[in-house]
């Protein structure tokens, strides 16, 4: 039998979500167009709210996201993408952490009803909405980079409680070590985090996972569940097949790239 000329297409979630590309393509989910709406009509503190509310690192986001809504966006098609993560950095300004207001965020978990989250599409963040979730069952995160901390917040939100175990001195993880720090400011990193341990979060740092601590030890410490979020620490090779000659040189840059890059 041939194929048919048309082909049916039964809607379901996955299909209307799609249908909103930008927040399709946002990893975590973040409702781009209402921010941007908020923005537009002047609405800062709850267009900040609506981009904080999914992201732990909304700060961070709107000075380094790779923003693949923009990618989505569908103006693009028509002349240029909308500047998202510009604009969520605009908010972030005005009441992120590096702001003159840090603790807008807390309105979040603010209020005396449970809407459940009171922007729609995210996590329930209201104290009534997570007492039927966890009965403070501890939860092992291992490894603090945005993963790792992005879980220790929801769960946390949850009932959980968690610990976050880092095997270097330093929680942040690609933030921290992979970012330059004149892209994203350091302070604005750990002032984050310091949010996501105002939810009763411990970090452990200096605390990798061997072969004398591991998941026999996490699960006699009470742990019941392990979130690994272990990170990218390999860098990728983008000379497949053939190294540059410099690579063979011990890893060190000829001297003339040395000197240009010196200046
Ligand atoms: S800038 Fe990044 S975090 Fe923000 S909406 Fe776009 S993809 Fe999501």
């Amino acid at each position: 039998m041939s194929e048919p000329k048309y082909k049916t297409l039964v809607p379901d979630i996955e299909f209307w979500k799609g249908m909103i590309p930008c927040q399709a393509a946002c990893p975590v989910k973040t409702d781009a167009g209402k921010y941007v709406q908020l923005i537009a009509e002047g609405q800062f503190k709850e267009s900040y709210l609506t981009a904080r509310s999914p992201n732990p690192f909304a700060s961070v986001c709107g000075r380094v996201c790779a923003a693949p809504c923009e990618d989505a966006c569908r103006r693009g098609k028509i002349d240029a993408p909308i500047t998202i993560r510009a604009l969520k950095r605009f908010v972030t300004e005005k009441y992120g952490v590096e702001s003159m207001e840090p603790d807008t965020q807390d309105d979040l978990r603010n209020g005396v009803t449970d809407e459940g989250n009171k922007r729609r599409w995210h996590l329930p963040v209201l104290q009534e909405s997570r007492a039927n979730v966890a009965r403070g069952q501890k939860v092992a995160v291992i490894g603090a980079g945005p993963a790792g901390i992005s879980a220790a917040h929801d769960l946390a939100l949850m009932g959980y409680r968690v610990t976050v175990f880092e095997a270097s001195n330093q929680a942040g993880g690609m933030m921290y070590h992979g970012i330059p720090e004149f892209r994203l400011a350091r302070a604005i990193i750990e002032k984050e985090i310091q949010k996501v341990t105002q939810l009763g979060v411990e970090i452990r740092l200096n605390c990798p996972l061997n072969e004398k601590f591991g998941a026999r030890e996490l699960k006699a410490e009470g742990y019941e569940s392990i979130f690994l979020s272990v990170g990218v620490q390999k860098g990728r090779h983008e000379h497949r097949g053939r190294r540059p000659r410099w690579r063979d040189q011990g890893n060190r840059l000829p001297a003339e790239h040395q000197q240009r890059l010196s200046r």
